[in-house]
């Protein structure tokens, strides 16, 4: 069992088809994970990429702990099931199940028991010996279920392994498989497109569209809460109803009106409080979704329902499905897709026929919201931002019954704004990030708890000021009515007038910097040497320590040899150094000899010994064996013969109790009951006497299954650890013999892996990548270059980059970074910022805000640094984010 975690991962094929881009997602140890899409959404790449099957382009794949994007799928201990079986044709379904553990030398007894174990779990002890010709669809994949579970894997993967099979048989199997899964309690990830088969099935659903990930979420999150216009299309049939329309806010209510319908429904504001209030503006186009079930008929002339022309029905026995179309007030005879809807009610209502005309209202909880052109949900479960109207003067702002200050930079906007407009003040709207709130003891604002919802783990504070509510991201639970002190923080708030005018612009998260990345021998070759000198400088002393740092290791390594081979060689080796090759080897040769045949001699006496262990362990393990099959025997006895005394003397019981029943009673009506009684324990005896039987034998079958495999085992490892022995007293022997060789030969491999390290070690050096922005060269850190090299290869070099860097992670420098000006002190209470323009590679001014101390006075010239660790980079060609 384990967990398995995906982290940005991509999947570029050869040719430049992106399969799977930017998947970033952490399935627990024992969950049932379905990933679901249509086709060619990039699951079977996934699952294909979990399993090893596939090479993955860019990011990282943990099993466990592990890191795995480089292990054999051999040894990330997972099985597959696929969807056309890969069963052996020749072998009977028993050879096909045990055929795996067999390659894994499990001994036969084991294997069997474990077959019978897995072919009960999936019914399949009856068809142990039938070929896969001879069996259904259903009962084929049953068998390889029987063979992936017998490998006991880590992570199940099971890809669309019932696509093959006909409605009825794939309902059934569906219940078998979730079964097999509570049983096991293994990590399963179940790759399908039948969206009823992923919400049956899984724990949680990652939902892909084109390679990307949609929403991962349990299926009631998906039903209730689709993050776009696709999920919801995609969960729940028949299909989710849609139109396209738009959303005015008129005081505390919201209309909704509709391209092609002229009915306009109206809403209090309360149902849509979450609403992205950049969308209430009755410009924004929307798509306004609704399932069928969510749908009431109501009577004519109801406020706030729809007209709708009936085309056809389906009574499907316990439900009906009207299928009809909307704007029937307007057209006659609409043909128009975008009209249609189809509403679910449990039967069909008196005289609605074919054509006739109903009218029709939607549940308000259960009405979606989307983007028309992204078709994102406008009604995100965390709303991002809160919009609140606000008058601003000069240097303060209403907001939420409340009057602020404003800090400098708020107010340096907001007064050229009214200076350029002749004004004192203005009515707008401020945006403020749920997140730009800060729970504090003494705050500006004062709100109360409404509520605190858990949002998949997060939790998410809606609060009340001044009437209205708004949602705050602070990382804490409250309790319903608790009071609340609120800091704002400026530089995230940004406010337009009430022509949508932007008056106060908030500062992004992070800046941007475009750039490239460069190696050591780039710098060093051309003309760059010349641009970068401190840059090449640096690089080259890198290589010089590295080779210093190796030479050093290099001496150290042959010092050793040197002491070790003058301690290890004999005198007698020794006397013969000093003398001439040509006198040196017929000496050497002879004592050699010599020593070989006494060497000889005493590892004959010790393999002697070892063998002898040996056969002395086999026999042990031969004793305990026959012991264990005696016990075995007498169990299996003493349970039978335990059982039927059992059961002959409750049969005597009974028999006597009934006698004596009919003897003591006379009712006719008590007497029939109890004979009923008595011919059912007679019926159901032998039954109840052979499944207590069997019970037994099962139990005593598996403890002594487990007790052979134990005494196997162990006898294996003891034998295995005795035959290493003699292989070293063999390696032992020859150095012995001839030690001062023995050590110059291992000595030479040594150093052949030695210098390969070195090499390496020296190119890493060298490769250490420098980003590049403007005229600058930022170092950067091995684990940033690895993750590059590892998913780009040497086209690392070759690409841009957008490098994102957060506003604290900046430092300054006197001497060297990227040139920039210090425009001005950008002043927002709390954090103020030192705003720089620099000029990127392609001579563009740009902008950075930097967090930082000390901020020089503006007109300074100063070298900016920033830690790239912190920072995000994306390659801009495919847009895969590598870091
Ligand atoms: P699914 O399993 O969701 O149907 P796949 O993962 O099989 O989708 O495919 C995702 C995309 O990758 C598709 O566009 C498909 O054509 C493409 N693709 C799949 N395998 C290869 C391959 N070996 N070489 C090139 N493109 C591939």
């Amino acid at each position: 069992m384990a967990s398995v975690k995906l982290e940005h991962i991509y999947k570029v094929y050869t040719g430049g088809t992106k399969a799977v881009s930017d998947l970033t997602m952490e399935m627990k140890d024992g969950e049932f994970i379905v990933l679901v899409g249509p086709s060619g959404c990039g699951k079977s790449t996934t699952l294909r990429m979990i399993a090893g099957l596939e090479e993955i382009t860019a990011g990282e794949l943990y099993i466990g702990d592990q890191i795995v994007n480089d292990m054999e799928p051999k040894d990330r201990d997972i099985a597959m099931v696929f969807q056309n079986y890969a069963l052996y044709p020749q072998m009977t379904v028993y050879e096909n199940m045990a055929f795996g553990l067999k390659l894994r030398h499990v001994p036969n007894d084991v294997i069997q028991s474990k077959v019978m174990w897995a072919a009960n779990i999936l019914g399949l002890t009856e068809l142990l010996d039938r070929k896969p010709k001879a069996m259904s669809g259903g009962q084929r994949q049953r068998v390889a279920l029987g063979r992936a579970i017998l490998r006991d894997p880590k992570v199940m993967l099971l890809d669309e392994p019932l696509s093959n099979l006909d409605a009825k048989l794939r309902a059934s199997m569906r219940t078998e498989i979730a079964k097999l899964h509570q049983r096991l309690k293994t990590t399963f990830i179940y790759v399908t497109h039948d969206q009823t088969e992923a919400m049956t099935l899984g724990d949680r659903v990652l939902v892909m569209k084109g390679g990307r990930m949609q929403q991962f979420d349990t299926p009631k999150n998906l039903y209730n809460y689709p993050d776009n216009k696709f999920v919801a299309g995609f969960i729940g049939t028949p299909q989710m109803n849609f139109f396209d329309g738009y959303l005015t806010k008129t005081g505390e209510n919201v209309i909704i009106s509709f391209d092609k319908a002229s009915e306009k429904l109206e809403l209090p504001f309360a149902n849509l409080i979450k609403v992205n209030p950049a969308y209430l503006d009755g410009k924004h186009h929307v798509t306004i979704g609704v399932r069928c079930e969510h749908v009431q008929i109501v009577p004519a002339g109801t406020p706030n329902s729809l007209a709708v022309k009936v085309n056809h029905f389906e009574e499907l026995g316990a439900e009906t499905l009207i299928y009809g179309n909307v704007g029937a007030a307007d057209v006659d005879n609409i043909t128009d897709a975008s009209t249609g809807i189809i509403i679910r009610l449990p039967a069909k209502p008196e005289g609605v026929e074919h054509d006739s005309i109903i009218y029709a209202t939607f549940d308000v909880d259960h009405t979606y919201f989307f983007d028309c052109d992204t078709e994102d949900s406008i009604v995100p479960r965390i709303p991002v931002s809160n919009a609140f109207s606000v008058t601003v003067r000069a240097d303060q702002i209403d907001l939420l019954g409340a009057t602020l200050n404003l800090p400098a930079k708020v107010r340096d906007y907001v007064g050229a704004y009214l200076t350029a407009h002749s004004l004192t003040e203005f009515n707008g709207t401020a945006n403020i990030p749920n997140d730009a709130f800060t729970l504090a003891d003494q705050g500006d604002l004062a709100a109360t708890v409404v509520r605190t919802e858990d949002v998949n783990g997060t939790p998410l504070l809606h609060l009340n000021a001044a009437g209205r509510t708004f949602f705050v991201l602070a990382g804490v639970t409250l309790e319903a009515g608790a009071q609340v002190q609120l800091k704002i923080d400026w530089s995230r708030v940004g406010i337009n007038d009430d022509a949508g005018d932007h008056v106060v612009t908030p500062i992004a998260a992070f800046d941007e910097y475009h750039g490239v990345f460069v190696n050591y021998k780039t710098v060093q070759g051309g003309g760059s040497q010349i641009r970068y000198p401190e840059f090449a400088k640096m690089l080259e002393d890198r290589v010089v320590a590295c080779q210093a740092e190796w030479d050093a290791k290099a001496n150290k390594l042959e010092e050793d040899f040197q002491r070790t081979l003058d301690s290890v060689t004999p005198d007698e080796f020794k006397a013969l150094l000093d003398q001439p090759a040509e006198q040196r080897k017929p000496a050497w040769d002879q004592l050699v000899a010599e020593r070989k045949a006494q060497a000889q001699e005493e590892l004959t006496l010790k393999i002697n010994e070892i063998n002898e262990q040996i056969a002395k362990t086999k026999a042990a393990t031969k004793q305990s064996v026959a012991q264990l099959k005696a016990d075995h025997k007498k169990a299996v006895h003493d349970i039978k013969a335990n059982n039927a005394k059992l059961y002959a003397d409750l049969k005597a019981k009974e028999v006597a109790d009934y006698k004596q029943f009919l003897a003591t009673n006379k009712d006719r009506d008590t007497i029939k009951r109890r004979r009923d009684e008595y011919h059912i324990f007679r019926d159901t005896f032998a039954d109840q006497k052979n499944n207590a039987l069997e019970q037994a034998l099962k139990g005593e079958e598996m403890v002594f299954d487990n007790n052979l495999s134990k005494v196997k085992a162990e006898s294996k490892r003891t034998i295995a650890n005795l035959k290493k022995k003699i292989a070293d007293s063999k390696e032992e022997a020859k150095r012995s013999v001839d030690p001062y060789t023995y050590l110059i030969n291992a000595h030479k491999g040594e150093l052949a892996k030695f210098d390969k390290e070195r090499k390496a070690a020296l190119y890493q050096a060298g490769l250490i990548f420098f980003f590049g922005i403007g005229e600058y060269r930022f170092p950067s850190t091995p684990v940033i270059s690895g993750k590059l090299i590892q998913g780009l290869g040497t086209r690392v070099f070759t690409k841009n980059y957008l490098i994102e860097v957060p506003h604290d992670a900046y430092t300054l420098s006197e001497t060297t970074g990227v040139q920039a000006v210090v425009n001005e002190v950008a002043d927002y209470g709390e954090r103020k910022f030192a705003v720089v323009s620099y000029f990127d590679s392609n001579g563009e001014e740009k902008k950075g805000y930097l967090l930082i101390d000390n901020i020089p006075a503006p007109g300074t010239h100063i070298f900016i640094n920033f830690d790239i660790t912190r920072s995000r980079i994306t390659e801009t060609g495919m847009g895969i984010r590598l870091y």
